[in-house]
C-alpha cells in the first residue's frame, strides 16, 4: 500500500494519563479510514495531534512525504470537521466557507466562485447569506464540511461529525459525505464510536482502545473475524 499518510509511534500524555500509547497507521491516497473506539480511547486527541491543535510527545506524522510535526496547523494542508459545528456565529454561511481562503490571501472573485461551487456541492446555495444559528444541525455540518474543503486539504479529518444529529439526518449526511469523499478522492480519517456508521462508510476500519489501534481491516474482516473479545464486542459480532 502506498503511504500517503503515515503515523508512527504517536504518543501523547496529559498529566499522568498516557492517552496515545504508540499509534501506527498508514492511509493510502483517496482512502477513507475509520477510527472506531469507545469514548475516551484517544480518537479526538489523535486527530487534534494530526491537525496540529495538540502537541505530540513522540512519534512522526508524514503526509505526502512531508513531516508535519513541527509545522503550524495552517501549513499542514489538513481540514477538520468537529462534532459540534464550530462555525463562526457572527459570519454568514458564505463568509464561513470563504474564511480560510481569505486567510490565505485568495482573490475575492476566486473565493466567491469556489464558495459557490462548494455550497452547490453540499446543496446549500440558497442559504449563503444566512447565519449559522438559523440553520439546522445537519445544514451546519454541511457548511462545516464545505469550509474544511475550501482550501483543498490533502487530508480531511472528521471527528464524529454525525453524532449530534437526528437519526434520519445522520443517515442522509452519512451518504452525502461518502459521495463527496469518493468524488473528490479525498483521503479521509473518520472518527466514530458508532459501529454501524463505520461498517457502512469505511474502506478500512481501525479499532482503537486505550490509546492504541488494536486491530485493523476491511469492514467485512472486522465484523466476521474479530481477533479479540474487545473487538468482537465492539463490532457487535459477539453477544
Ligand atoms: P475520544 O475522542 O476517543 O472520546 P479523547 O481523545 O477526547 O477521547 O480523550 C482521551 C482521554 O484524554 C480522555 O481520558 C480525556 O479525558 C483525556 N483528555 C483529552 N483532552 C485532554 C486535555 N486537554 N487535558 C487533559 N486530558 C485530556
Ligand atoms: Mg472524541
Amino acid at each position: 500500500m502506498n503511504d500517503y499518510l503515515k503515523l508512527e509511534g504517536i504518543r501523547k500524555r496529559f498529566g499522568d494519563a498516557q492517552v496515545l500509547n504508540g499509534v501506527d497507521l498508514s492511509v493510502a491516497e483517496g482512502e477513507l479510514v475509520t477510527l472506531l473506539g469507545p469514548s475516551g480511547c484517544g480518537k479526538s486527541t489523535l486527530l487534534r495531534c494530526i491537525a496540529g491543535l495538540a502537541e505530540l510527545d513522540g512519534g512522526s506524522i508524514v503526509l505526502e512525504r512531508r513531516e508535519l510535526t513541527s509545522l503550524p496547523p495552517r501549513s499542514r494542508d489538513v481540514g477538520m470537521v468537529f462534532q459540534s459545528y464550530a462555525l463562526f456565529p457572527n459570519l454568514t454561511v458564505s463568509q464561513n466557507v470563504e474564511y480560510g481562503m481569505r486567510m490565505r490571501g485568495m482573490a475575492p472573485a476566486a473565493r466567491r466562485s469556489r464558495c459557490r461551487e462548494l455550497l452547490a456541492m453540499v446543496d446549500l446555495e440558497e442559504k449563503r447569506d444566512m447565519y449559522p444559528q438559523s440553520l439546522s444541525g445537519g445544514q451546519q455540518q454541511r457548511v462545516a464540511l464545505a469550509r474544511s474543503l475550501a482550501v483543498q486539504p490533502k487530508l480531511l479529518l472528521l471527528d464524529e461529525p454525525l453524532s449530534a444529529l437526528d437519526a434520519k439526518i445522520r443517515k442522509n449526511l452519512r451518504a452525502e459525505i461518502r459521495q463527496i469523499q469518493r468524488r473528490l478522492g479525498m483521503t479521509t480519517l473518520f472518527v466514530t464510536h458508532d459501529q454501524e456508521e463505520a461498517l457502512i462508510l469505511s474502506d478500512r476500519i481501525c479499532i482503537m482502545n486505550q490509546g492504541r489501534i488494536v486491530q485493523e481491516g476491511s469492514p467485512e474482516q472486522l465484523y466476521t473475524a474479530p481477533r479479540t473479545e474487545f473487538a468482537a464486542r465492539f463490532m457487535g459480532s459477539y453477544n
